[in-house]
């Protein structure tokens, strides 16, 4: 299946569908005044799959260019709806399309295929699936310029350039002058940065790991760097789980003489779900305040066997190491807290000489 034929019926397709699934959302974010330059519409792609069985055969074979399609057929719909709502509304408050809107996907189909719970691996590397884990760092955001204004030395061909993701998103000058009167010349001058600004885009690395509940007994857990873009930079941070949309890319470093080329296995992430249950748990702070006092009325006679209780539900699935996971639980739960003369509040450190059992 050629993907290059068929853009105008997968437009077609997608226009169809967003118009009958998502007009509303569209007016709603073109109606928002937010800063926001980039905004999310999340699609669900069972329903999306359902509603037309080819696209989701498209989309699984080409994902990255099927998104490039749904961005622009998503920035098509919005101008068009925008001017509609200008003929209605004749009062001069006329909504004004100035967002760049995403396809975010959510709800792949369950299988093993798609939805994965472990770090997918190098076979995995052109297809879009979805990874749950936990974030264990988050670098800070950063801008990164993803095309520049080349021009031929000898021909004065003006060209846009853009970054090889593939390469760490540095520029590669193309081997001869893409000027269709074939000059053959491989000399180029940048004319981005400076007086001309080369276009920028929000650009964050995260990197995930396996959750260890969901792994058998015994396995190391896995991490992977995810690099997240525009409206998904800054929207988790580290320690939260997450479930993660995107195509499976590789990357490398320029080759040097001598070296070792490594090729890194990176998830390009299209939408970031954050599961943390928060609000569920504060609901329950009355209960497991109950539990709490149960627990240790029951030890009332013998706290050293509480203690132990607890020890033993620390991290079950280390077995024995008593004495480390007695000096984990203390520092986890620390000391008494101080607030010194400015207000700011430390938290203290374990027991000197913690009860020994
Ligand atoms: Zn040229």
């Amino acid at each position: 299946m050629a993907l290059k034929a068929d853009e105008v019926s997968i437009s077609q397709m997608f226009e169809a569908y967003i118009a009958e699934y998502h007009h509303r959302d569209i007016l709603q974010l073109i109606a928002a005044d937010g800063d926001d330059s980039h905004q999310p519409v999340v699609i669900n792609a069972m329903t999306l799959f359902e509603a037309n069985m080819e696209i989701g055969d498209y989309f699984n074979d080409y994902p990255n260019d099927v998104l490039n399609i749904f961005d622009k057929v998503l920035e098509k719909t919005a101008k068009e709806l925008a001017k509609k709502a200008t003929v209605k509304h004749l009062d001069g408050l006329c909504p004004r399309v100035k967002n760049t809107l995403h396809a975010r996907i959510t709800g792949l189909p369950v299988c093993p295929e798609l939805t994965r719970d472990t770090i997918p691996r190098s076979r995995d590397v052109g297809h879009f699936l979805s990874v749950t884990g936990t974030v264990i760092r988050a670098s800070v955001a950063k801008v990164l310029a993803y095309e520049r204004d080349y021009m031929c030395t000898k021909c004065r061909h003006v060209f846009v350039l853009q970054a090889d993701f593939e390469q760490f998103y540095s520029f590669v000058s193309p081997v001869v002058c893409p000027n269709p009167d074939a000059c053959n010349s491989c000399k180029f001058s940048c004319l981005s940065g400076g007086s001309e600004p080369a276009a920028c885009k929000d650009y964050q690395e995260i990197k995930i790991q396996e959750q260890v509940q969901r792994l058998s007994v015994g396995s190391i857990p896995r991490s992977m760097v995810v690099v997240l873009e525009d409206d998904l930079v800054d929207t988790c941070k580290s320690g939260d789980d997450v479930t993660v949309y995107g195509v499976m890319c590789q990357r490398w470093k320029p080759f040097y003489n001598g070296s070792r080329c490594d090729v890194e296995l990176v998830l390009k992430a299209n939408n970031i779900e954050v599961n943390n249950q928060q609000g569920a748990a504060s609901l329950l702070i009355e209960d497991v305040q109950k539990e709490f006092e149960e627990f240790w009325e029951h030890y009332k006679n013998d706290p050293i066997a509480g203690r132990n209780q607890i020890l033993l539900s620390l991290c079950p699935q280390v077995y024995g190491m008593y004495v480390i996971k007695l000096a984990v639980a203390m520092v986890l739960a620390g000391g008494v807290q101080r607030i010194d003369s400015s207000g700011t509040k430390t938290r203290g450190s374990s027991p000197p000489r913690p009860l020994c059992g």
